[in-house]
């Protein structure tokens, strides 16, 4: 296996499923299994989780609302995917815990790096819920701080696209995927992989983002299996 420690990215928005709100089940015990079949092959996996599912600060800003209040309400809204996420994990009988940004003691423990480690090493899939537990950051930015702050060795974004490609294959018929292409291209060609904060800590820390399509079953386990799955933005 090419990656020992991997932190998987997936959006609010991917745990709907077909709904246009909330948390599919469905989807949420195929994800689970997926992750599985992945911590089976001793491949140790934390899991940022999104809240876009639920509410956006921004959203709720363009309404007149506060944004930092706003931020606080998306940050909750990652902690309750990462209890769903959690449950359906422990349905999977895949040790789990959750860990937040902001201190919710009751419901789950703090992020604690060391202990996040001392987890993963011990075979236990970590979420870590609340993002970066400040306001006006994304989850894709508290993607990148957690995978450098666990040493992971990749990010993996899970997405509704199969890749990176030259232009919107949903716009431009002609667009092609790149297998592999530098964070130098991304940012020369004004692609969009991640938010600018998100994407520039991960370049300076040289830390490789691999964008897949997390819908189609099975891609996970392909993708760490050396299969080529998505589109690797490395140095
Ligand atoms: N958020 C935040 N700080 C963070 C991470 C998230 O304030 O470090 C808030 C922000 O309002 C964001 C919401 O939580 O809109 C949900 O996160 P995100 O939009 O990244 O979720 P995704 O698009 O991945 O579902």
């Amino acid at each position: 296996m090419k990656y020992n420690r991997i932190l998987l990215k997936l959006s609010g928005e991917a745990l709907m499923g077909e709904r246009q709100y909330g948390i599919d089940p469905k989807r949420l015990a195929e994800y689970a299994q997926e992750i599985k079949e992945v911590t089976d092959l001793g491949i140790e996996v934390a899991i940022v989780i999104g809240g876009g599912n639920i509410f956006r600060g921004v959203a709720g800003a363009s309404n007149g609302m506060d944004r930092v209040q706003g931020d606080h309400m998306g940050m909750l809204a990652t902690v309750i995917n990462g209890l769903a996420l959690q449950s359906a994990l422990e349905d999977a009988d895949v040790p789990t815990r959750l860990q937040t940004a902001i201190k919710i003691n009751e419901v789950a423990e703090p992020f604690i790096r060391r202990k996040a480690m001392r987890h993963l090493q011990k075979g236990r899939v970590v979420i870590f819920g609340g993002g970066t537990g400040n306001p006006y950051f994304t989850t894709d930015s508290a993607a990148v701080l957690r995978a450098i702050e666990i040493e992971a060795d990749v990010i993996l974004k899970g997405t509704r696209v199969d890749g990176i490609y030259t232009a919107d294959p949903e716009k431009d018929a002609s667009a092609t995927k790149f297998d592999f292409i530098s964070f130098d291209d991304v940012l020369s060609k004004g692609l969009k992989v991640m938010d600018t904060t998100a994407f520039t800590l991960s370049q300076e820390n040289e830390l490789p983002i691999i964008v897949f399509d997390m819908n189609t079953n099975g891609n996970l386990i392909k993708l760490l299996s050396g299969e080529n799955i998505g589109t690797k933005v490395q140095m």
